[in-house]
Order: structure tokens, then C-alpha cells, then sequence
């Protein structure tokens, strides 16, 4: 189906390109903070069992996960105070103009002598930030992300003077391929996401991060439509399954 944007131009819902990593039990399933995998179990009572597999009549599973350890989600202000906010009432729409860029992180070196791979200020050009929503993939893009163990790996972060530079720009929804906008170990300042939700000085309910996202490296760089779609959970995030359309012009 073809939703028309304006006169001129429209998404066609039949070409959805998908920028989750899906969540499962299995072994390859992403892991970030130490988390274990995932553990999807059956049911099992001394009177029934959730497998059919097992003989009982239907599958019946608990699933035991951690939304920001496990994959794709998307969380709000309520990560970081004390007030556990919730992402379900503070997102409350879900199509957003977007757009997708690539970035190469410079190496600098943290205070304890290692190199750090940083996205910086001077990577985010103007004409990047004119939309609600900003992806960034980062480089190298191997398709091992959507496998990968996070844990004790220093991964690629930002400086909190991007968070700056976003909100100044009006971007209110950024969406990275890496386990946190924040170093892994930064003794729990956690810079960014203080900047960006302005906690505590001035806190915004309405700005998300997604973290955890894949990029797939035939989907180019440029404008999109973004179509969030969230669990309802009552909680500071979410699994979610960002889904980007690409604006498509009518001939005229
Ligand atoms: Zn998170």
C-alpha cells in the first residue's frame, strides 16, 4: 500500500526495512552488561505442561530477558531517576522523519592510558540533524553485531557535547548500533544520557534513545520514514522494532 507524505511524495508499506535484531534463546542472541542469554522455558506444572512437544496441548512459554541487555529497545528519562518513568507513556507517537547516517569514530585515549573509539561533535555535520530522528550506524558494520557479546569489549561511544549539539538541532529521537550512547565503564556518570534527557536540571519526557539497532549495509544513507513499534511495557524501556520506509517520489 502507498501512504502519500505531501503531493509529491509517498512510502509504499510493502517495503519495510527492518533495523531490529530479532530476540531468542538461542545462543547467538546479542548480550550486553553481563547478562546471560535469554531463557524462553515452558510451563511445567505436576498436572501440565506448556510443550507440545511434551504432550501438553499448547505451547506455553515464560520468557525471562533484560530489555536493554538482549537487543533492540528503545528507552525514555526513566532509565536514569529515580522515578522509574515509562517509556509506554512517554512515546505516543510513532512515525517520525528520520534520517540514516554512517560514521567512522576517531580513536582517543581515556584517562587510564587505553584508546577509546569515540563519535564526536565534529563527526555530526548540520544537514545530518534536520530530522526528529537520527540513526547512526557505525563503522566497521559487520553483520557479527547481531551476535555479538558486549561485555568488558570498551565499544564505541559518544561524546556528551553530541548530546548537545542534538538537542540544539531538534532532534528528539536517536537510534545507535551499540550496546549504550555512554563508555561502557564511565564509574556511572553515564554523560549522555544526562545531557540528552537534561536530568536533573531540566528533564525531558519526550526525547528517546534506541540502542542495539542493525543497519543492514544495503539500506543507504539519507532520509526515511520511522515507524516505531514498541511492547507495552510499563517500564524505563522496551524491546522495540524500529522500521524505516524510504520517501519515494510520484512521477509527475
Ligand atoms: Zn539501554
Amino acid at each position: 500500500m502507498k501512504f502519500a507524505l505531501d503531493v509529491q511524495n509517498y512510502i509504499d508499506t510493502s517495503k519495510p526495512l527492518d533495523i531490529s535484531i530479532p530476540l531468542s534463546n538461542n545462543e547467538e542472541n546479542p548480550k550486553a552488561w553481563y547478562v546471560d542469554t535469554p531463557v524462553f522455558e515452558p510451563v511445567r506444572t505436576e498436572h501440565y505442561t506448556g510443550s507440545v512437544a511434551e504432550g501438553g496441548s499448547v505451547n506455553f512459554r515464560d520468557i525471562f530477558f533484560n530489555p536493554h541487555g538482549h537487543g533492540t529497545h528503545t528507552e525514555c528519562l526513566g532509565h536514569i531517576t529515580e522515578h522509574v518513568h515509562s517509556i509506554n507513556k512517554t512515546l505516543t507517537t510513532f512515525f517520525f522523519k528520520a534520517n540514516l547516517i554512517t560514521l567512522n569514530p576517531i580513536e582517543r585515549e581515556n584517562e587510564d592510558g587505553e584508546l577509546d573509539r569515540v563519535i564526536t561533535i565534529d563527526l555530526l555535520e548540520d544537514n545530518m540533524l534536520n530530522a526528529e530522528a537520527l540513526i547512526i550506524r557505525t563503522n566497521p558494520n559487520g553483520t557479527d553485531k547481531k551476535h555479538r557479546n558486549y561485555s568488558s569489549t570498551n565499544p564505541i561511544y559518544f561524546d556528551v557535547e553530541c548530546a548537545r549539539k542534538m538537542i540544539r538541532a531538534g532532534v528528539k529521537h536517536v537510534l545507535i548500533d551499540l550496546p549504550s550512547v555512554d563508555r561502557e565503564n564511565d564509574n556511572g556518570e553515564l554523560a549522555f544520557h544526562h545531557a540528552f534527557w537534561e536530568v536533573p536540571e531540566n528533564p525531558n519526557f519526550e526525547r528517546t534513545i534506541t540502542e542495539l539497532v542493525y543497519v543492514n549495509d544495503s539500506i543507504v544513507d539519507g532520509s526515511y520514514i520511522l515507524n516505531f513499534q514498541l511492547a507495552p511495557f510499563e517500564n524505563d524501556a522496551s524491546p522495540s522494532r524500529p522500521v524505516l520506509y524510504e520517501i519515494e517520489q510520484n512521477c509527475i
